[in-house]
């Protein structure tokens, strides 16, 4: 009987957490943890010492381990990976165009227009992701280009040739 009483009591009484740097009643308001003795501190009052005001610590990180704060945490958790996948996506892809676009420049410009294909798809999927463009990307849609241009010219001078040979 004696034993589940005692047992029991810890429980039911609520706690009254002090402040460390004014000793008021935690209370309700904002409140935080400091991240090396776990000293309760009113938020404000942190923000006014600037560090953990309990004697001999001077931690200037604090926790919340309150359930409100914990959820956003959560869900900042799960969507850097879904970025991670597509940013993966992304950049596979933007190298393959930066491939694409220098084979167009250094051995054959027809491949300059898949070039051109791919750095747009890149380009488009980073938007829709609100992900930076990567910088491949960007090579590969120049190389692309600079490979189209040169096998244009490349038919253009031949046609010259050909006009010039044409007139003789
Ligand atoms: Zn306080
Ligand atoms: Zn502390």
């Amino acid at each position: 009987m004696t034993k589940r009483a005692t047992r029991s009591r810890p429980k039911r009484t609520s706690v009254k957490v002090r402040c460390a740097y004014c000793h008021d009643d935690l209370g309700q308001r904002d409140r935080r943890f400091c991240a090396g003795c776990m000293s309760a501190h009113h938020a404000d009052c942190w923000e006014e010492h600037g560090m953990c005001s309990a004697s001999g610590c001077e931690e200037l990180e604090w926790v919340v381990p309150s359930e409100r704060e914990r959820k956003p945490r959560r869900a900042k958790k799960r969507r850097p990976k879904r970025h991670n996948a597509t940013l993966a996506r992304i950049t596979n892809d933007a190298n393959t165009a930066l491939i694409l676009g220098v084979v167009a420049v250094m051995a054959c410009g027809l491949v300059g227009p898949f070039a051109i294909m791919k750095a747009n798809t890149v380009t488009q999927t980073a938007r829709q992701a609100r992900l930076p463009v990567p910088g491949a990307a960007t090579a590969g849609l120049v190389l692309g280009w600079i490979g189209t241009v040169g096998v244009l010219l490349g038919i253009g001078l031949m046609v010259l040739q050909l006009g010039m040979f044409a007139t003789i």
